[in-house]
């Protein structure tokens, strides 16, 4: 292949990069700043040597243009509101008196302000801050941030591109402020909104940005006419301006489907699209309207949210096409790389064999360069690149680890009768109240207790050697005991055993399965200064042995009172990993759902009646376009009764949702043939208790009494007026009494006292019950 010699050579670029730096670098800065340790001055001077540091490595590294002001204190949707004045008006004083302590208060809230709520960015796990738009919200402009950010990365001599939330999707993430009729469409501030970004681009292009990228990831969802219509006037108005940059409207995570012609239609100088597996249709689509003739296309070709290396070959090919459907292609990841760790170089611990199937940020950004060399000199000038390139994935094809022929054999017998219970719901419902002899409206937690410092002390000692396992285990004995004997004494009727010896839900399950990798240093930014190492789900599955039998054992050996097991389902342990590429994902949750269908079996036989198996994440795993849900939940579904299928009739599944809205996935949750599901509601109003009964569910349920995210202990009677509300929408059959979710992060003092009351609501509420039930 060689490049067209009409066109000018292609160039690589990026999106964003990782802000945190190679040691967490920002958020001890950051958290320092909050503790009063770290003045604003030497907190800037971090964050601004961070900046230059990425600024260099990418240049260094043969990027063409880098990226300006995707870096953040907290979140870059934040820094728009900022941009476009929109503070509420609980911050406007803070904001007035410090920027940077305002700024942080709208994050965080303070002792009497409530901060801007959270909520995850598209399907990733990064999480922004939401705006809060009113009818009455003033709209100016604020470009300081963009235009130092922009002149910093000028001063180092490198070509620069200013990134921003577009307005369309500014604005399709924003919901009404407090005050503000709940039917208030914050789109409807366009008109207010597009002269502000005028005003941003303005002083963008005078401090000298040649372009400026405009990011509308919310296009690529399901949108109606009349958003489409928005985005269409949005691009008009801001194409039409007459001293602007030149304009790159940039798209990912999924297709752009019907709103590729409104874009590709717009006076907007170039268009960048996801050309990745998810977002493959964007090619055709592309072509079916014409290309961009003229224009430059920015093609993602490197996945910027999954860590393994790219296919030359294949990009080559997509980027061999592409070429001929604008006047200008280049080359970047699909989406920023803020969502990927920074270097896979430093993972030391992991087999050089299996090291070398993996790209972090550092990694992708040689793959995007190369890929542009490529395109532009022709393939012969990366000979030696593609050659390591086919060699490592033919190394990762042919691996024992990603090729375990006991679990492929195993997962391709299964059955449709493997993923069914031997008897119907009712029959079972039945059996297991014969068994449990539950009274009405039984008591129940989430799972897991406070992780004190204690514990994560104990934790952090066996990983240095200060003590050893036998201390260790001793210790989470000892907790377990003390877990047991406040649940008895509280009188709860389902116990659990606390999971003290959990770090984190899906950690500690991928630990200890063959086929996950654990990370290092594969810090990814959650929320702010919150960051995760999410593990590597890189080969076949399979459970060397128990993982939580022993704990769970010890648990009921304690006490005469049913001991629920506690697992993590199919459908999360993808959700919070970093997944294989190189087969559906639908395969990937069979094998999970075989191993963890092998525990629920040993717990079983080991003598557990009820068992957990928490779906949190099923619900944001959701694809973005209503056309390839169906697909999704059929397999996550499905993971999820082989999970729990093999068991007897009389032993009791339960399983657990929070963080969502679940109007979405109601047929969903019934499809699960679940015996029982708690789920978040205190906050709603056990809305959530309403919509279940509405679609007919029937079976038992448990919608939270007792808010968890905050140390606020519920009173009785504020825990038996929303079991009322519960009992409005569901029998007392089949009502269960429960917090939203697990007891984990916070302390025990407020977890002790809202306990008691929550099982003294429900004694309240079920004395008062007609003596004819039960
Ligand atoms: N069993 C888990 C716990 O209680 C569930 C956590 C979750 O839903 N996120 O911590
Ligand atoms: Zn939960």
């Amino acid at each position: 292949m060689t490049a067209k010699s009409a066109a000018a050579a292609a160039r690589a670029t990026v999106y964003g990069y990782p802000r945190q730096g190679p040691n967490r670098e920002l958020k001890k800065a950051v958290e320092g700043y909050w503790k009063g340790r770290v003045s604003a001055d030497a907190l800037r001077e971090c964050a601004a040597a961070l900046r230059r540091s990425n600024w260099r490595q990418l240049a260094d590294a043969g990027v063409h243009e880098v990226p300006t002001g995707d870096f953040s204190y907290y979140d870059h949707v934040l820094d728009t509101s900022v941009m476009v004045g929109a503070i509420p008006a609980r911050h406007r004083a803070a904001v007035e008196a410090d920027a940077l302590d305002g700024y942080f208060a709208m994050a965080r809230g303070t002792q009497d302000v409530a901060p801007l709520e959270m909520t995850k960015w598209f399907d990733t796990n990064y999480h922004y801050l939401v705006p809060e738009l009113g009818p009455d919200t003033v709209l100016t402009a604020d470009s300081t941030k963009q235009v130092a950010e922009l002149k910093e990365a000028l001063a180092l001599g490198a070509a620069a591109r200013p990134v921003l939330v577009g307005p369309v999707t500014y604005l399709l993430l924003a919901k009404p402020a407090p005050g503000a009729a709940a039917d208030f469409v914050p789109l409807t501030l366009l008109d207010r909104l597009l002269p502000v970004y005028a005003e941003v681009l303005a002083d963008l292009r005078a401090a000298g940005a040649e372009w400026v990228q405009l990011d509308e990831p919310a296009l690529a969802q399901d949108r109606s006419p009349a958003e489409l219509n928005a985005a269409a006037r949005a691009y008009r108005d801001l194409g039409g301006l007459a001293d602007r940059p030149k304009l790159l409207v940039a798209s990912y995570f999924d297709r752009l489907g019907e709103a590729l012609p409104v874009l590709a239609k717009a006076p907007v100088d170039g268009l960048a699209l996801d050309f990745t597996e998810s977002a493959a249709a964007n090619l055709d689509d592309l072509a079916a309207v014409g290309g961009l003739p003229g224009k430059r296309l920015v093609a993602g070709v490197v996945n910027g949210r999954n860590i393994w290396i790219n296919d030359f070959e294949k990009s080559l090919s997509t980027l061999g096409t592409l070429l001929g459907l604008a006047g200008q292609v280049d080359v970047s990841a699909s989406c920023s790389l803020l969502h990927v760790p920074l270097d896979a170089t430093a993972e030391r611990d992991i087999d050089p064999q299996v090291a070398r199937w993996l790209a972090f940020a550092r990694q992708k950004t040689s793959e995007i360069v190369t890929l542009a060399r490529g395109l532009a000199r022709g393939t012969d000038t990366i000979a030696a690149e593609l050659a390591a390139n086919r060699a490592s994935l033919a190394s990762r094809a042919g691996s024992a680890l990603t090729r375990d022929p006991a679990v492929r054999a195993r997962a391709a017998a299964v059955t449709d009768a493997d993923g069914r219970r031997s008897q119907s719901y009712a029959e079972r419902a039945a059996a297991q109240r014969a068994h449990l002899r539950l009274p009405l409206l039984p008591t129940t937690t989430i799972g897991s207790f406070p992780q004190t410092t204690d514990l994560r002390a104990a934790r952090a000692d066996l990983r240095a050697g200060r003590i050893d396992t036998a201390a260790y285990e001793e210790r989470i004995r000892d907790e377990i005991r003390e877990v047991l004997s406040f649940q008895e004494k509280a009188g709860i009727d389902v116990l659990v055993h606390g999971e003290p010896e959990r770090n984190d839900m899906v950690q500690y399950f991928a630990e200890q399965l063959t086929g996950y990798l654990a990370t290092r240093h594969g810090w990814v930014q959650s929320y702010g200064t919150r960051y995760v190492r999410p593990p590597i789900l890189a080969g076949d599955i399979s459970r060397p042995e128990p993982m939580t039998v022993r704990w769970t054992t010890y648990a009921q050996s304690l006490t005469d009172r049913p001991v629920k097991g506690m697992l993590t389902g199919p459908v999360t342990m993808l959700a919070w990993s970093f997944v294989r590429d190189d087969q559906p994902l639908g395969d990937t949750a069979r094998q999970v759902a075989l191993a963890l269908r092998d525990e629920v079996g040993d717990l079983e036989a080991a003598g557990t009646s009820v068992i957990q198996v928490d779906e949190p994440a099923l619900r944001e795993t959701l694809p973005l376009r209503a056309a390839d849900r169906p697909a999704y939940l059929e397999w996550a579904t499905e993971a999820f009764r082989l999970t729990t299928s093999g068991v007897r009739p009389d032993t009791q599944i339960h399983t657990h949702m929070c963080y969502a809205e679940f109007g979405d996935i109601l047929q969903a949750i019934d499809d699960l043939d679940a015996d029982v599901i708690s789920l978040e509601a205190a906050r709603s109003h056990m809305q959530v208790a309403r919509e279940l009964a509405t679609s007919g569910y029937h079976r038992e349920a448990g919608p939270g009494v007792y808010d968890i995210h905050s140390p606020r202990v519920p009173t009785t009677a504020e825990a038996a007026a929303l079991l009322r509300k519960g009992l409005d929408a569901i029998p007392a059959e089949r009502l269960w009494v429960n917090p939203d979710c697990g007891l984990k992060t916070r302390g025990w003092p407020e977890v002790r006292a809202s306990l008691e009351n929550m099982v003294t609501a429900a004694r309240d509420v079920r004395d008062g019950l007609p003596a004819t039930t039960s």
